[in-house]
Parts: structure tokens; sequence; C-alpha cells
């Protein structure tokens, strides 16, 4: 029979798995009891909504056998089973969606991130397994397929005579080795441990027969080994259960059971609502962002269940896009059980459970900044920027429910300020809330246009992320306090010198200014005397509207429309250099129109953007060096 390989990048992906220093390889069983129950989720909602299907209730289980002698253990469901089709396309490959290419080598040594990313549950088998024989009849189909693999190292798949729907999984269990001990995924005892630790929150009956001592029949004190098939697990699903009766390992074990992420919960919120809707949710904040976050493939969803049958996979009408991070699922036995998507998204239920959810995530997030600024802090560097968004779209319909949760960087502090914290420091007589955009931190520290509002000893926010100055502008005020740009032409800020120097000084070089300008004309709006410069000769400032930062976003976008800012170019009346525009204004008009045009381009550069000519531009430079 021909063998199959698996697909390029599988194999590379199982080796590095099978042989990863994945430290608990038991678990392996949670992912396969787990696409059992999958499974059997699958049938089971078939038959609930199809009238023409019919099942017993009982006959939903998955029952693990290990068997010592032949050193195999054997994992059976009565779930929906597999077509040949589904048998290679679900276990014959791995990064169905191309989603490898996100990871570098790096991130691929280690085994958590692997495992399930990319749908890979299944191949954790290999870990305890040489090889593997799945026997599997879908429903609906009159035939069954065995699919086998030893080693991963490809695949064969024929025809096989399966007598009941459902899937039976094979494993043949490693020997032994120095450092392994594989014989314990044969032992009842261990065994029973495992499916206790990872899947007892499991709906369905995980059997399993185990050997118990019985005294034999007629006789007293003569005792033999009996064969009784247990149920191992509790089945109590976890959101049914007391709070009180659950500990954190717990919400961990279901995070990752349930594969919502493969770090650890950053915090669980754990929901039972028992009034005009009722309802159970557990929901997670991840630690970390998902690799394909910010991708299109990226969907945000809960799990929804109606009494406790999964009936969607990812209900996206539960989560707002600003907390679309929030993993988890809702329970609720006011939904009905076949209700479409479409209706679905009428149902005020639906809605009802949705606000509530918000609301308690907001005050999770609210307490959580509280009570513990670190932990809020790690949080707010994997997700701020999707709270950030949350102000900004829907025409800023959310900006109330998300300021308090915002944090920025701040020049006073140099680490993340909350805005209650910025307004709660301001000085009387400060008017507004000012903030710096750049590229980082170090960048935006050097910017010129902070110097004015830097010696007043105001504090700066410091904006890195594109969204922010979006946000802030659809935010408008905190506090009544206005949000002002350290770049924009009005600062609001009473310099010493007197308005009568600067107007004195302005009439003085009218003639220079409006050389400038005409110099400049279509490149900048105005040219103007500095009031916020202090040791630096040029920066621009902006009119109106849009920001240089927002011009720099708003063109690098695909339906880029080329706005531009009203840029002004600032002098520094007091800088040195002033003293030479003067010179060249009266002497040498053509020495002028070089100093202006470095002047521009350094303003340029200062705003990280590009300068339209820079051969020209570094030829000037040695024009003046000779
Ligand atoms: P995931 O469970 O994350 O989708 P897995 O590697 O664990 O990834 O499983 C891959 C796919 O194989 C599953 O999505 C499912 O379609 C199929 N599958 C695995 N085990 C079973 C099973 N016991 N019964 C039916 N289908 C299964
Ligand atoms: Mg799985």
């Amino acid at each position: 029979m021909e063998k199959k390989q698996f697909k390029a990048e599988s194999k590379r992906l199982l080796e590095m798995m099978i042989n990863s220093i994945y430290s608990q390889k038991e678990i392996f069983l949670r992912e396969l009891i787990s696409n059992a129950s999958d499974a059997i989720d699958k049938i089971y909602y078939k038959a609930l909504i199809d009238d023409t299907l019919t099942f017993q209730k009982d006959s939903f289980y998955i029952k693990v056998t290990p068997d010592k002698e032949n050193r195999t253990l054997t994992i059976t469901d009565t779930g929906i089973g597999m077509t040949k089709e589904e048998l290679e396309n679900n276990l014959g490959t791995i990064a169905k969606s191309g989603s490898l290419a996100f990871k570098n080598e790096n991130e691929l040594k280690d085994g958590h991130d692997i495992i399930g990313q990319f749908g890979v549950g299944f191949y954790s088998a290999f870990m305890a397994a040489d090889a593997v024989t799945v026997i599997s009849r879908a429903l609906g189909s009159d035939e069954g397929y065995k699919w086998e693999s030893e080693n991963a190292d490809g695949y064969t798949i024929e025809p096989y005579d399966k007598k009941d729907v459902g899937t039976e999984i094979l494993l043949k269990i490693k020997e032994n080795t120095e450092d392994e001990n594989y014989d314990e995924y044969l032992d009842e005892y261990r065994l029973k441990a495992i499916i206790k630790k990872y899947s007892d929150f499991i709906r369905y009956p995980i059997k399993m027969d185990v050997t118990e001592s019985k005294p034999k029949e007629g006789s007293e004190n003569e005792f033999e080994e009996v064969k009784e098939e247990q149920i191992i697990n509790s089945m109590v699903p976890i959101w049914r259960k007391n709070k009180s009766e659950l500990t954190p390992e717990d919400y961990e074990n279901f995070y990752a059971e349930k594969r919502y992420g493969f770090d650890k919960p950053l915090k669980h919120i754990h929901v039972s609502v028992d009034g005009a809707v009722r309802y159970n949710a557990i929901l997670f904040i991840p630690e970390q962002m998902p690799y394909d976050y910010y991708s299109k493939e990226f969907e945000k969803g809960l799990e929804l269940y109606s009494s406790g049958v999964l009936i969607m996979e990812k209900c996206a009408d539960l989560l707002p896009d600003y907390f679309s991070f929030v993993k988890g699922m809702v329970d609720s036995e006011d939904l009905s059980l076949n209700i479409s998507r479409e209706i679905l998204q009428q149902d005020k239920q639906l809605k009802f459970i949705a606000k509530n959810i918000k609301n308690k995530i907001k005050r999770e997030l609210e307490s959580l900044l509280k009570e513990d600024r670190e932990k809020y802090e790690k949080f707010y560097e994997a997700f701020g920027r999707q709270l950030k968004y949350g102000v900004y779209s829907d025409f800023g319909t959310n900006k109330e429910d998300l300021q308090n949760l915002l944090m920025f960087c701040s020049s006073k502090e140099k680490k993340l300020v909350t805005l209650d914290e910025y307004v709660s420091r301001m000085p009387e007589e400060q008017k507004y809330i000012y903030y710096a955009s750049g590229e980082s931190n170090e960048r935006i520290e050097k910017l010129p246009q902070t110097e004015a509002v830097a010696e007043e000893g105001y504090e700066i926010l410091y904006f890195t992320d594109e969204v922010d100055e979006f946000a802030i502008r659809m935010l408008m005020t905190y506090k009544e306090k206005e949000f002002r740009s350290v770049s924009s032409s009005d600062l609001g800020i009473e310099r010493k010198e007197t308005e009568a120097d600067q107007d004195t000084k302005a009439n003085e070089n009218k003639e220079l200014f409006q050389s400038m300008r005409e110099l400049l004309s279509g490149k900048v709006k105005d040219v103007r005397i500095s009031k916020r410069l202090k040791s630096h000769p040029v920066c621009f400032s902006t009119d109106g509207e849009v920001s240089i930062e927002m011009e720099k976003i708003l063109n690098a976008m695909p339906n880029n429309q080329n706005v531009q800012a009203e840029k002004v170019l600032e002098i520094n009346t007091d800088h040195e250099v002033f003293q030479s525009l003067k010179d060249a204004y009266e002497k040498d008009k053509e020495k002028l129109g070089l100093y202006t045009n470095l002047l521009y381009n350094q303003a340029l550069l200062i705003e990280g953007l590009p300068i339209s000519d820079p051969v020209e531009f570094t030829n000037d430079i040695c024009k003046i060096m000779v």
C-alpha cells in the first residue's frame, strides 16, 4: 500500500514536538479525550436538532483501555467519526491555514507554543506512542477507515470494517527509556489520576475497566481480581460548580483543556447569574497576545452553550471588539438549542448576556488596575492597544467605559500612568493634558517641541501607538481637561517673554519671514517665530486637525488619500542660527535659500518624515562645510 507523506511542514513540526522538551508527556491523554469529547458534542448536537437521528442518551461515552501485555492504550469514542477525507485532512496535515509562517524557528523550539496552536493536539499522541492507529466511521457513512502512522513518518489509510459510528485511537506505547517511564500510561491507577486531573469536567462519561479485588463466590476469605467498568470523571462541568469548590489550578486546567491559549490565564472571571436571564460563564484574560491577534485569521468570540450543549464555537456577538482578547464560554438555559445564527443575533437574551459580560469584564479590569498594578500593566502591554481602538471606534460610543482603563508612558514617571493619575497631579495653572507623539519614548524625549512644556515642569504623555492620537482626539477631554499636543500652535503657556517682545521681533523680521514663506511655498503653511523652542533652532508645529503623526499613519494606509498636516516651520529667534539667517537675508539671497531648505529638511528629519531629495540635502551640507 502506498504510504503518504505528511506535508513537509508537518514533518518538521512533528519532529520538533516529539523530541521537544515538553515536560508533561501525560497531556497527550487530555488531548485525545478532548478530541473525543468534541466529536461527541458534534453528534449530540446533530441528534438534538435532527429528529431522524435517535440516540440513547447513555450511548455517548469515551472509553480508555490499557493493555499491558501488548503495550497498547486505546481511546474509543462514540462521537461523530471521520470520513476518509477527514482522516486525511485533519490528521495528515498541520498548519492548514499556513499559520506556521507566523512563527519563527526559535518560537517553535518551545513545546508549549506548538501543541494545539495549529490544531496539532492529536499529534501529541506521538509523545507517548511509537505508532498510532485511528479507526473511524463517520456518521452517515456505511464504511470505516483505518489510518496508521509509525513514528509520525508518513501514514497509510485503508478501508476497515467498523460496526459503529465513532472513533478508536490505538497507541503503541513506547518502551521505557533511561529518563522516561512510559509504562505509566498502561497503569490503571496512573491513568485514572491523569484523567481526573485534566478531564474531570468532560460532560460525557470517561469509562475504564478497573481491576478490583472481590471475594470469590461462595468463599469468605478467597479473593479474585475482577474487571469492573467505572466512570472516572465527575462529569459536572466546571461552570456549574461552586466557585468556592474550585482552585486556580482547576481554572488553569480548564483553560488548557479548552485550548483557549497556551499561556496561563492572567485572570479568570467566573460568573453565575440567576436573574431575568440565567447564565453561567467562565471568562479568561490571557497573559499573552495570541500570535495571530492582529491578523485576519483571528476571530473573537466565546463558546456558547445552551443547557450544557455547545451550540456555537465562537459567538462573536458576546464580545465587543475592544474586549476581543477575552476567551471563555457562556452557558444559558434560556437560549433555544436550535437557534440559527441569524436569529441569535437578534436574540434579546443573548444581547442581555453580552451587555452583562461587557460590564463584568470592565469592572474586573478596573479592579485589577486598582489591586494588582503589576498584573494590570502586563495585561495592558499585551492588549492596551485594543482598548485604545475601542475608544476610537464606533464614533467614540464606548469612550466613557474605557477611559479609566487607559495608560500612557509619562515624561515624569518614565512608566505607564493613568489619565486620572495625570490629572490629579496637574498644577493648578496647567490648562491642558499634554502629549507628544513619536515612534518610541526615546525619540519623543528628544523632540524639540517638548521643550517649552517640559520647562514649565508639566508632565507629557508619550504616544507611541498609531492609534493613540486618534483615540485621544475622540476622547477630547478627561475630567474636563482638554488634551493638547506639544506641537499644536497654541500651548496655553504664558511665556516669560512678553507678547510685545514677540511682536517687535516679528515686525523687525517681517521681510525675512516673508521670504522664507515664499521659498517654502507649497511645503509649509507658514513660517513663524517659535514660542516653544529653547535650545533647538527649528521644528514643526501644526495648525488644524491633522497632526504630523496622523499624516504619517493615514498615508501609510492602503487607501492612502495623501492627507497633509498643515505644517508650520517654527524658528527659534534666540538661536545663533537665526543671526545667520538674518545675515544671509541682508547679504546673500542664495544663501538664504540654502539655509531655509536646510532648516526645513532638519524639521522633517526630526519628525521622522522623508526628505524629498536626500542627495540635494547632503550636497547642501557639503556646501556649507567647504
Ligand atoms: P483540534 O482539536 O485543535 O482541532 P487536533 O489535532 O486535536 O486539533 O484534532 C484535529 C482534528 O481531527 C479535529 O479538529 C477533528 O476534526 C479531528 N479529530 C481528532 N480526533 C477526533 C475524534 N476522536 N473524532 C472525530 N474527529 C476527530
Ligand atoms: Mg484537539
